[in-house]
């Protein structure tokens, strides 16, 4: 594994992100209308590379990883709460950056110092199940998000944590644990978590120059010791299912949901990634569909960013991607975090 790939993650997600965004509320057919048969394929350019709330929520998940590094290098693979504390400061460092304020003091440290970028203070159709859960939280200390919600809130912003694990003894159960309680800050159904955590360990696999499908399996492993898992795990095996069929379109991609639900979200980044034979064709498939296309081309290009390496990523898309330097300076802190650790070098 190399920085490259780390780069790649971060980068190919924002960018299926960015051209996901300006369709996230269109149907295929109104897609279709607006930017052709073949669908939007550049960003529109009457918002260019723009990140959503995807991207940002990613970085705040980056920076809450550093935050919590910084306190206790050892605090991650220990399951330590403080790196829970850490994430749930971050997220909240994020709804003030949305405008509410948050109901505790928050810590000084690489989340607070994202305020200071004007793209993350911007308002770029939030989740509104992020928002309520963080607004009702009165400390550092959550645990599960008091509500029945699924969405994809968490899966979309889970992959740090799988980056971060790279190169520890248990690294994809490790991203599994962090990448459910990642999740469970906001989304209380077990579903929100758990395919947070498939992410998360997926990610993680990847990561460490496993197959997509290897690690996958991996992640149905991960899941069966969870109660309630059935529906994550049934929404990997159709989504693999689907992509052993061979066929790349958007009858199949909306087959398998709108991606506005965590499982489906998973799902459609799954076979986008394992149906295509390209980064640029897997995130524009994730991108191309009635449902949610920001998350859903997000989590693509993480996959794919990873699988295929900051080449892959067409050059038109990396010029005019919102945050780019950030981002590459956050995977290559995250890279610091795992470079040194025995067994790497893949
Ligand atoms: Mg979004």
């Amino acid at each position: 594994m190399q920085r490259d790939r780390f780069r790649a993650c971060l980068l190919a997600g924002a960018v299926g992100d960015a051209l996901g965004g300006a369709v996230e509320f269109l149907s295929l057919a109104a897609i279709r209308a607006t930017y052709g048969p073949a669908g939007i394929r550049d960003y529109a350019p009457s918002i260019g590379g723009q990140i959503t709330d995807d991207t940002q929520m990613t970085l705040y998940t980056a920076a809450a990883l550093l935050d919590a590094a910084d306190a206790d290098a050892t605090a991650f693979v220990r399951g330590d709460a403080l790196v829970g504390r850490a994430l749930t400061a971050a997220y909240l460092h994020w709804l003030e950056s949305q405008g509410q304020g948050a109901h505790c003091a928050l810590p000084q440290g690489h989340a607070a110092d994202l305020r200071k970028v004007a793209a993350l203070n911007a308002a770029r159709a939030p989740g509104l199940t992020c928002l309520s859960s963080l607004a009702a939280l009165t400390d550092l200390t959550a645990v599960y998000a008091d509500n029945d919600r699924k969405g994809c809130g968490g899966v979309m912003r889970v992959a740090p944590i799988g980056l971060v694990a790279v190169g520890l003894p248990n690294a994809a159960r490790s991203a599994f644990e962090w990448g459910c309680r990642s999740a469970a800050i906001t989304h209380g159904h077990p579903t929100g978590h758990l395919a947070s955590g498939a992410t998360a360990a997926i990610i993680a696999r990847l990561a460490e120059g496993h197959s997509l499908l290897a690690a996958i399996d991996t992640a149905q492993q991960l899941l069966t010791s969870h109660r309630r898992s059935d529906e994550t795990s049934t929404a990997l095996t159709r989504a693999v299912a689907a992509a052993a069929r061979g066929v790349a379109d958007a009858a199949t991609v909306e087959s398998l949901g709108g991606g506005w639900v965590a499982e489906e979200t998973l799902a459609i980044a799954v076979y986008c990634a394992l149906v295509t034979a390209d980064l640029e064709a897997g995130v524009v498939l994730a991108a191309n569909h009635s449902g949610d296309s920001d998350s859903t081309a997000a989590v693509a290009g993480q996959f794919l960013g990873l699988m295929k390496g900051m080449g892959a990523i067409p050059a038109r898309w990396l010029d005019g991607l919102e945050c780019r330097d950030l981002l590459t300076q956050k995977a290559d802190s995250l890279w610091a975090q795992v470079a040194d650790r025995p067994g790497l070098g893949i």
